[in-house]
C-alpha cells in the first residue's frame, strides 16, 4: 500500500509516504486505492481509501492538507489555519497550488498523481517540508525552483541542506510527447539539455524525461547531488502498482505523496 524513501526514514521527526494502487476498496477503473476525489469514483470509497493510507503511514487524515492541482507553479505556505482542508471532502480543498510547504509540525502535506512527477522536500536544519506536483507544464515552468525559493524566503532554508526526492512518474521509456511539449521543452532548457531530455530512443517521436528535467532544475537551484533522491520508477511500466493516466488512457485513479513533520509530545 505504501512506498517509502529509505533516506527519509532516517529522520524520526519526518512522516512521509507514497501510496501504491493496492489495498483499497475502489472498483475498476479506480481499483483499488484511488485517493482522488476528482475522479468519477464513489466519494465514500475514496474517503475509506484515504483513511487506510493515512493509518498505514501513521497520521490522522484530519491533519492532511490538499490544494487544487492545475499544472501551475503556485506554491502555498500552509499552517494551522489550513489543517484538514481538502482531506475529508473535496469542497474544502485549498485554492489551486501545485506546491505546498510548511514548517509547522503535526500537519501533513498531500498531493495526488497519475504519471506527473511527485517532488518531496525536507530541510532537516530549518525543519521544513514540501510537496509538489510537476507534470510537463510544472516541469518546464520549474516549480522545483519555486519550491526552493519559497522555502528559503519563508523558513530560511539553505538549498545545500535540503533533501529533494523525485517520486514515481511516467519515465522516458513511456512518455512519448508531441509538438506543444517538444516546443516548451526546447524553450525552457538550453539546447544541450533539451536534446538530453527529449530522448529519441529509436522511435518516431521523442520521449520527455521528466525525472532528469526535474533533477536538472533541482541541482541548478543548489540541491547537492548527494541530497537528490531519484526513485527512477515508471508509473506506466508499473501500472499494476501505480495509477498511470497514459497507460490507462485517462480512466484511472490517483495515488498520493505525503510529507509532514511529526508533532513532538514532551513528557511531563
Ligand atoms: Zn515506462
Amino acid at each position: 500500500m505504501i512506498e517509502q524513501i529509505q533516506r527519509l526514514l532516517r529522520y524520526p521527526e519526518l512522516i512521509h509516504g507514497i501510496s501504491t494502487r493496492q489495498g483499497g476498496v475502489s472498483v475498476p477503473p479506480h481499483a483499488t486505492l484511488n485517493l482522488g476525489f476528482s475522479r468519477p469514483d464513489d466519494p465514500a470509497a475514496v474517503l475509506a481509501n484515504r483513511r487506510r493510507f493515512a493509518d498505514r503511514v501513521g497520521f490522522r487524515l484530519d491533519d492532511a492538507i490538499l490544494a487544487g492541482q492545475v499544472h501551475g507553479t503556485t506554491v502555498a505556505v500552509v499552517g494551522e489555519l489550513q489543517r484538514g482542508r481538502g482531506a475529508i471532502e473535496r469542497e474544502t480543498t485549498l485554492p489551486p497550488a501545485d506546491g505546498l510547504v510548511t514548517n509547522q509540525p503535526g500537519l501533513v502535506l498531500w498531493a495526488n498523481f497519475a504519471d506527473c512527477t511527485p517532488l518531496l522536500f525536507f530541510d532537516p536544519v530549518a525543519q521544513a517540508v514540501g510537496v509538489a506536483h510537476a507534470g510537463w507544464q510544472g516541469t518546464v515552468n520549474n516549480i522545483a525552483q519555486v519550491m526552493i525559493t519559497t522555502m528559503q524566503a519563508q523558513f530560511g532554508s539553505q538549498p545545500a541542506n535540503i533533501l529533494a526526492a523525485i517520486g514515481p512518474a511516467i519515465g522516458p521509456c513511456c512518455y512519448e510527447v508531441d509538438q506543444p511539449v517538444i516546443g516548451a521543452v526546447e524553450q525552457a532548457f538550453a539546447e544541450h539539455s533539451a536534446q538530453m531530455l527529449l530522448r529519441q530512443l529509436g522511435k518516431p517521436r521523442p520521449h520527455f524525461d521528466l525525472w532528469a528535467a526535474n533533477a536538472h532544475w533541482l541541482l541548478q537551484a543548489g540541491i547537492q547531488p548527494a541530497n537528490l533522491i531519484r526513485m527512477n520508477m515508471c508509473t506506466a511500466c508499473h501500472h499494476d502498482r501505480f495509477f498511470s493516466h497514459r497507460h490507462e488512457r485517462g480512466a484511472t485513479g490517483r495515488f498520493a505523496a505525503v510529507i509532514g513533520l511529526r508533532e513532538v509530545h514532551h513528557a511531563v
